[in-house]
């Protein structure tokens, strides 16, 4: 392997190739050719819905690899070594390609929703980052302020200062931060005095547990609440019942996203849905074209 992306990604490939099976090795090598064969990693999109007027607040951009042998995988099979690997910044830079060019896709065709991104946690330490969103954006011709980037706070205390940096950067850009999967890293909170973000997304497991469990009800009550306070928007993730989408509208929470209203659906797919879901919306929340 020749380490493309120069030297701060050198160390962390080493580490990773001592401790992975010959099985990743063969994945990040395959991993390589797709991301160069450009029809193998491909974007599926879920929306997120008000959960008072179903408009969409927000569409989340997730990855599927069609591996040409081993069939569709998904995100939990490969994620994890291409972050260990010296191909994240291209996965990365990749997956924000695809998704502006969907985000673009829709502004052609006057839909005006936020696309979400996920980006790993160790991408948020490189500092060519914030330079390459920049130049996407303007390639793609997408205001700064339809990105939202998709965090996780699984943040070493470490290496906080470089992320500041990073987060701090897109911020000013006018890029939107959301904090995913809330609740369950082990800064969530003093991450929220460090960096400014836009919104909170409640983790799937307590949406899960939420029925059988005061604590996990608690957790949803408080997230929502400090939210509003702070005035963050507040996503519950993995809704997947009726009864679910009730007792988080009970719980003050404004928009979720789910099975219940969504599963990820193919890119070619989505402009339909987002289209009639702006004609079903009172509000008038999407402005849609004349011709429409
Ligand atoms: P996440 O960002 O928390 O994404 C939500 C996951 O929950 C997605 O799984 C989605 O398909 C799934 N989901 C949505 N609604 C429901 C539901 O009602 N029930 C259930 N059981 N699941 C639901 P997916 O696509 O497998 O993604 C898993 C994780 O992989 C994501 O969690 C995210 O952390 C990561 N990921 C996905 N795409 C990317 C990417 O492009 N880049 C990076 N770095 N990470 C990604
Ligand atoms: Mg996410
Ligand atoms: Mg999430
Ligand atoms: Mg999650």
């Amino acid at each position: 392997y020749q380490a493309k992306n120069g030297g701060a990604n050198v160390a962390a490939y080493d580490s990773a190739r001592d401790a992975a099976s010959t099985d990743q090795l063969a994945l990040l090598a395959e991993l390589r050719e797709a991301l160069q064969a450009d029809d193998q990693l491909v974007l599926v999109l879920q929306p997120a819905v008000d959960l008072a007027t179903g408009a969409p607040t927000g569409v989340e951009a997730l990855i599927r690899w069609r591996h040409p042998r081993r069939g569709l995988l998904g995100p939990a099979e490969f994620i994890r070594p291409v972050e260990n690997s010296d191909q994240l910044s291209t996965f990365t830079r990749y997956v924000l390609d695809k998704a502006l060019a969907v985000a673009a896709g829709w502004a052609r065709e006057g839909l005006d929703v936020p696309i979400s991104v996920n980006l790993s946690a160790r991408s948020l330490l490189d500092r060519r980052l914030p330079g390459e969103i920049a130049d996407a954006l303007r390639r793609h011709q997408v205001p700064a302020d339809r990105l939202v980037l998709e965090i996780t706070e699984t943040v070493v205390m470490s290496e906080l200062e470089v992320i500041d940096q990073v987060l701090t950067a897109l911020r000013s850009m006018g890029v939107q931060l959301a904090v995913d999967d809330f609740g369950t890293g082990f800064s969530s909170l003093a991450f929220l005095t460090r960096i400014e973000v836009d919104e909170l997304k409640v983790d799937r497991s307590f949406v899960l547990q939420m029925a059988d469990s005061r604590e996990a009800a608690a957790i949803v009550r408080y997230t929502v609440g400090m939210a509003n306070e702070l005035g963050l928007r507040v996503v519950a993730e993995g809704v997947e019942t009726a009864a679910q989408r009730s007792a988080l509208v009970e719980l003050g929470c404004t928009a979720a996203q789910g099975y219940h209203f969504f599963k990820p659906m193919p890119a070619d797919k989505i402009g339909a849905v987002l289209g009639s879901l702006a004609r079903q919306t009172p509000t008038n929340v999407l402005p849609l074209r004349a011709d429409d």
